[in-house]
């Protein structure tokens, strides 16, 4: 079994949900006393959040290569960034780092073909609806058509993540908003909804939705697992 190397922390709320995710994933296929063999780097996410803020992508690449670097050394043998959003720093992980890379908008492109569904609708931070890192693989790898919510919609799903659900808040008031939101999203053709923010199952599970919903974190660890288990 490979060792899954996580960076994790943005926020700790969704890190605690991959390892729980990568464990129960392990244990179904092998059984037993079988789980994950893991290293977590875990950062600081007000220094995230800041810079997120500030458009310092810069700063955010040399922080994501370090943790990759940390992760290497640690004897990982595979990066997976736990986090959407923080994949606006793939590029600069994959050019600095020689461990395979576990991106999750291709892990969820490939989920979402296996569904058959053609145009689905994207939730998570603003800067992952309305940046094309991720659109773009969802597009031109897998042909799939991407809706994003209006403007005002945008920045209720964005606060809602940021003052709440990072801090481990869960409310039923945002949940019934989200809900709006995902309906609205639905009667303009979404076949599916994909909850591009790691923190967004904390407050949506598949039965709150009548279209097929696509659980980033957990497509994520799947698909981690499934490359730790690989033979070669
Ligand atoms: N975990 C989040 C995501 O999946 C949001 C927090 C962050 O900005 O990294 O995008």
């Amino acid at each position: 079994m490979k060792t899954i190397g996580l960076i994790g922390g943005m926020s700790w709320e969704s890190s605690r949900l991959y390892y729980e995710l990568i464990n129960k994933q392990v244990k179904t296929v092998l059984g037993g006393f079988h789980s994950a063999k893991s290293v977590m780097i875990s950062v600081d996410f007000d220094e995230i959040a800041k810079l997120q803020s500030k458009n310092d992508w810069e700063s955010l690449n040399q922080l994501m290569v370090i943790a990759a670097k940390q992760l290497e050394n640690a004897g990982a043998d595979m990066v997976l960034v736990c986090a959407n959003t923080m994949h606006l720093c793939s590029k600069a992980i994959i050019k600095n780092s020689s461990l395979p890379f576990v991106h999750i908008a291709e892990a969820t492109g490939e989920a979402i073909k296996e569904n058959s569904l053609k145009k689905v609708a994207l939730l998570g931070t603003k800067f992952t609806m309305e940046k094309d890192f991720y659109k773009d693989i969802l597009t031109n790898d897998f042909g799939i058509e991407v809706l994003i919510p209006d403007l005002k919609s945008r920045d209720l799903v964005h606060d809602i993540i940021y003052k709440e659900l990072v801090l481990g808040k869960i409310n039923n008031a945002s949940k019934e908003i989200y809900l709006k939101i995902i309906n609205d999203l639905i009667s303009q053709g979404a076949e599916g909804i994909i909850l591009g923010c790691t923190e967004i199952p904390l407050l949506i599970s598949e039965e709150d939705v009548r279209v097929p919903i696509f659980n980033t974190a957990k497509i994520h660890a799947k698909k981690a697992v499934q490359f730790a288990l690989k033979k070669r």
